[in-house]
């Protein structure tokens, strides 16, 4: 997958497009990722990317011309032949998910736009863009952090880059679910002890306890989330029971 992110800084990706398993996948030649400044793109002789809105008012609003020039760039020079996505950060966007996430990591070439000051001019988000996602409600300064954070969660489940293919497939939310809990060495720390069944051995206990915390976790601090996920009768039965117990 080829990922492009027009941003003013530039500077900003250095650090998380080269350290741990985004670097790594770089390294691989799983993802190839490029922070490009489409001030680069600015036909004018200040190279200013940005004006005064229409209308009046605080806050400046950043030009078309940059970015449709810096996005048509891009495309030309892509080599798969399907349209690249176009995504544009911003707080009035569709809500970033776990889906969405996994929709995004199917594509072949990903283009991210990242704003600074008041807003884009609406052209863009017109006539440029295919999607507008949003991180959370709300307002950062600008759509760098925004970006790593999906760049981040889309890489991470592109066959091949995290060592474990397993653990994206059970985290919370790629189930419908919050993952159950974990724990590791010692059996007893400070008094306080690993759940037994987890040391039993017996492999099916261990993923119906795993299920149920899974379930319970779910049930206390996103019940929103049991709406849409499948369970068998007796799960729901289960859950039932847990709800009139609470
Ligand atoms: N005036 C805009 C509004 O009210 O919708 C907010 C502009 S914000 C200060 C500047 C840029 O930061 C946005 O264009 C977007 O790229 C980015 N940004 C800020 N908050 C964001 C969020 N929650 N999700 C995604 N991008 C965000």
């Amino acid at each position: 997958m080829r990922i492009d992110v027009l941003t003013l800084f530039p500077e900003m990706f250095d650090g998380v497009f080269g350290a741990s398993i985004l670097g790594k996948a770089r390294d691989k030649g799983i993802v190839e990722l490029n922070a490009v400044n489409f001030r680069d793109y600015a036909n004018n002789k200040h190279n200013t990317v940005d004006d005064y809105p229409y209308g009046g008012g605080g806050g400046m609003v950043l030009k078309p011309e940059p970015l449709f020039a810096a996005v048509e760039d891009l495309v030309s020079r892509q080599r798969e032949e399907a349209a690249p996505r176009v995504v544009l950060m911003c707080p009035q966007g569709e809500p970033f998910t776990q889906r969405k996430a996994e929709q995004l990591a199917g594509e072949k070439h990903l283009i991210f736009v990242c704003g600074h000051y008041e807003g884009y001019d609406e052209r863009i988000r017109e006539h440029l863009v295919t999607d507008e996602i949003s991180i959370g409600d709300y307002v950062l300064t600008g759509g760098e952090l925004p970006a790593m954070v999906i760049i981040d969660s889309v890489a991470r489940l592109i066959p091949g880059v995290l060592g474990n293919e397993t653990s994206a497939v059970t985290d919370s939310f790629s189930t419908g679910l919050i993952e159950h809990p974990h724990y590791t060495r010692p059996a007893v720390f400070r008094g306080w002890e690993v759940p037994e069944v987890l040391m039993s051995g017996h492999h099916a206990k261990v993923e119906q306890w795993r299920r149920q915390q899974s379930l319970l976790r779910t049930l206390k601090r996103r019940p929103e989330l049991l709406e849409r996920v499948e369970l068998t009768d007796k799960e729901r039965l289960w859950l039932e029971q847990q709800r009139t117990e609470k």
